[in-house]
């Protein structure tokens, strides 16, 4: 198979994603997340699929984007192995709270992997897991040790979830992606009232002087036409 290939400091997963070792491409999307649960794994294992299905290996320099339609877990295993990150302005997020992502390379050229498990999924696959997660996580009770174990049980469920056949998992189709342009790269201006450096299209007027948002008092979050994208570039 011929990939895209990522050079840099990038090229270890680079290797991981083309050797198809999921099980550390998991150990190092858990570096970041900061634990080992079930949709990380699904992210992991969608990001795979869906770089293995488009060549490519990204090496952060938006060559590659990703679109992920939900900002949970499934995320960071998304930008672990595509490596369409939140910083280097390839990861796009589409606020549609639905666990897919679209990996596309600038063309347009794209695939879209979403995961078609039902919520009761996991209550018929891990009854007793789940049971500790209501206690410890959705109603905040249960002990130090629940806790500790919830979180022994959630990696063992996570690194299980591995070996669930694609099929099972995922919907997988081609798609034509509408990418935004590359980023701009804008200059700062002062803000009048803090002095901070502010890139110039969130740039607000108050009183004739210019302000960073949260100095102008009038809105935090100004959303761009395709929902709420981390990488906004319309200005
Ligand atoms: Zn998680
Ligand atoms: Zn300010």
């Amino acid at each position: 198979m011929e990939y895209t290939s990522a050079r840099g400091p990038r090229s270890g997963i680079g290797e991981l994603v083309e050797a198809g070792a999921l099980v550390k491409l998991m150990k190092k999307a858990g570096e970041i997340h900061g634990h080992f649960c079930p949709f990380l794994a699904v992210g992991v294992k969608a990001g795979w699929r869906a770089v293995t299905e488009l060549r490519v290996n990204s090496a952060g320099m938006e060559d590659v984007v990703a679109i992920v339609e939900t900002n949970s877990c499934f995320s960071d295993g998304i930008q672990v192995v595509t490596g369409c990150t939140f910083g280097n302005n390839s990861l796009i997020y589409r606020d549609y709270g639905k666990t897919a992502v679209t990996v596309a390379r600038r063309n347009g050229k794209g695939v879209r992997v979403s995961v078609k498990l039902k919520g009761e999924f996991l209550n018929e696959r891990e009854p007793e897991t789940m049971r500790l997660f209501q206690a410890v996580v959705a109603e905040r009770k249960g002990s130090e040790s629940d806790r500790t174990r919830l979180m022994e049980e959630w990696k063992r469920v996570g690194f299980d979830m591995l070996d669930i056949p694609d099929a099972e998992l995922f919907e997988v189709r081609k798609v034509k992606a509408d990418i935004p342009s590359y980023a701009r790269i804008f200059t700062s201006v002062k803000c009048s009232v803090c002095g901070e450096d502010v890139m110039e299209p969130r740039v607000r007027m108050k009183s004739g002087k210019p302000v960073c948002i949260p100095c102008s008092g009038r809105e935090y979050y100004q959303l761009s036409g395709d929902g709420m994208c981390l990488r906004r570039d319309n200005g």
